[in-house]
């Protein structure tokens, strides 16, 4: 079943910071997949083996840790890499490609052919948001449309990009498949339903708020909206959301409200 290892490898010429960045965290999923993060960014890696190759998904381990990446990955499977998908554009998940490019990776922007592959071009979190759904592993690679470490980003598609690219998740796989969000634990589908459901309470209440006349400072300050705020902290954090991008969210889903007054959520 499921492992979890933590990898700490120390360097012994520079110390402290370099031992904190040099660990990655590899978790294996089947014979065919393993799931691997590194500290910086906590982008969720995909590594597929295929017949006579790997794919990789989203290689961003952070800006120095590619090194320890590409070791991990031949420790693992002694297959060339000979595929780099990415579940969309931000850099913490596209980082690697250059990187990965040298080792022999061919950077895909269509993996509809690829085989084992089913995937689905939808927008939610970003214009073009990719998800990969791996047939033999039953597992699903959603990119940030999902993020189980974080407040959901449905800010490029709405709400109704961001309905329509759950459903169209949803439609994968069966009820056994494994959801690998761009950061954070993996999760299933009826995590990813309670996920859609708070971010629907999410945007109804700041909504409601809204319309009342409310500022931007009050909603923050309403505790019904902290409430369901909360629901999205998974892994309980003591301080889960800086003020900062408390606020921005705040803001961000009154310019989607804006956007799209008819939309019901
Ligand atoms: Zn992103």
């Amino acid at each position: 079943m499921k492992q979890f290892r933590i990898l700490i490898s120390i360097s012994f010429l520079i110390i402290s910071f370099a031992a904190l960045s040099n660990s990655l965290s590899v978790e294996k999923v089947s014979e065919h997949l393993y799931v691997l993060s590194g500290k910086e960014y906590t982008t969720n890696i995909g590594l597929i083996a295929l017949e006579d190759g790997l794919v990789l998904i989203d290689p961003m381990p952070g800006n120095n840790q590619f090194s320890e990446l590409d070791r991990e990955i031949r420790s693992i499977y002694d297959k060339p890499i000979t595929f780099i998908l990415n579940t969309h554009a931000h850099s913490d998940h596209t980082g690697g490609n250059e990187y990965f490019k040298k080792q022999g990776g061919k950077l895909i922007e269509n993996a509809f052919n690829l085989d084992g592959f089913t995937h689905i071009k939808v927008k939610s979190h970003s214009a073009i948001d990719n998800i990969y759904y791996h047939e033999k592993s039953n597992t699903i690679f959603v990119g940030d449309v999902f993020d189980t470490s974080w407040h959901p980003t449905f800010y490029s598609g709405g709400i109704k990009g961001f309905n329509a690219a759950i459903d169209a998740i949803l439609d994968l796989g069966d009820d056994q498949s494994l959801i690998i969000p761009g950061h954070g634990v993996p999760a299933n589908k009826s995590s990813l339903l309670g996920f859609r459901k708070n971010t629907f309470e999410w945007i109804n209440k700041i909504r409601e708020l809204n319309q009342k006349g409310w500022d931007v400072e009050r909603i923050m300050g309403d505790t019904q909206v902290q409430d369901i705020l909360e629901k999205f902290n998974v892994n309980n954090k003591s301080s889960f959301l800086p003020q900062k991008a408390y606020k921005r969210f705040v803001e961000r889903t009154i310019t989607v409200i804006k956007r799209e007054k008819h939309v019901k959520s």
